[in-house]
């Protein structure tokens, strides 16, 4: 099996929610509304394996067990663009755009095996998949993995801060474990959301008020953008809800 794919670049995929490596995220603070996104897996679940390599172990109900994986998230509403996104459809950061958009449409966040869905346009996208396309893909192996492997390591890399920063957090609020464990044993899974200010501590050489000022305004710009869109309610609610928060930590400064 073959898959040949092109990028035109006509910037219908850059909407919604872009997961990030933490330098991408921290790079790009002054742009992207920034939080983390924990998911749990149970065990024998679609992805388990990398999401336990990536993540930590999470003890259920009858023995059960997941894996938790934490993942930075410029958290943009389905269906809204993304800030980075010129009104051309090209991309606005194109020499400092983040590896997951290098990446795009493979994903290391699944395995090189289970890539070939990813390579079916979605409705709209202009993506050329002709067998004039590059092949990018061929028996379940990527045929030039170069941003793939860099997306990967990036993974790594980060799940050496995040790990124990998650078990950290779990050990410090029990309520976070119980809510994972009840996202965990949800029939279709789900996703818990926190503040990713919360991770700037662990982060050296990381000015917390520094971060926070990049982000209040960005906040408060989202919360501005989802305002009075019965559709967008939720993700209001968290911009206008972290904005709070990065306000006490503006107000806090020395
Ligand atoms: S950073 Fe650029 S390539 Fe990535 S989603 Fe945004 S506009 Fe698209
Ligand atoms: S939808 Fe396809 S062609 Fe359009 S920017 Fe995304 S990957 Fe490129």
């Amino acid at each position: 099996m073959e898959r040949h794919f092109t990028c035109t670049a006509c910037g219908k995929c850059c909407e919604g929610w872009l997961p990030l490596s933490i330098d991408d995220a921290l790079a790009h603070a002054e742009r992207f509304p920034l939080f983390l996104l924990w998911t749990p897996v149970r065990a024998g679940g679609k992805s388990y394996d990398l999401t336990a390599q990536l993540g930590f172990q999470l003890k259920l109900k009858n023995r059960k067990q997941a894996a938790v994986r934490i993942t930075p998230v410029s958290y943009v509403p389905t269906n809204m663009a993304c800030p980075a996104l010129k009104p051309d459809g090209l991309c606005g950061v194109q020499d400092n755009k983040p590896q997951r958009c290098r990446t795009m449409p493979l994903s290391a966040s699944r395995a090189q095996s289970d890539q070939a869905d990813l390579l079916i346009p979605k409705a709209g996208w202009l993506c050329d998949t002709s067998d004039t396309a590059t092949l990018v893909y061929r028996d379940n192996k990527i045929v030039a993995g170069e941003d793939f492997q860099a997306e990967r390591e990036q993974l790594l890399s980060d799940a050496e801060i995040l790990r124990p920063f998650g078990q950290l957090m779990l050990d410090s609020q029990p309520s976070l474990r119980t809510q994972l464990q009840k996202i965990a044993l949800r029939p279709h899974g789900g996703h818990l959301i926190i503040n990713f200010s919360s991770l700037i501590p662990r982060l050296a050489k990381i000015d917390i008020y520094d971060f926070a000022a990049k982000q209040l305004a960005v906040m408060n710009d989202f919360a501005e953008r989802t305002a009075s869109k019965a559709e967008f309610s939720d993700e209001h609610e968290r911009y206008k809800s972290c904005g709070a928060d990065l306000q006490r930590i503006v107000d806090g400064a020395p």
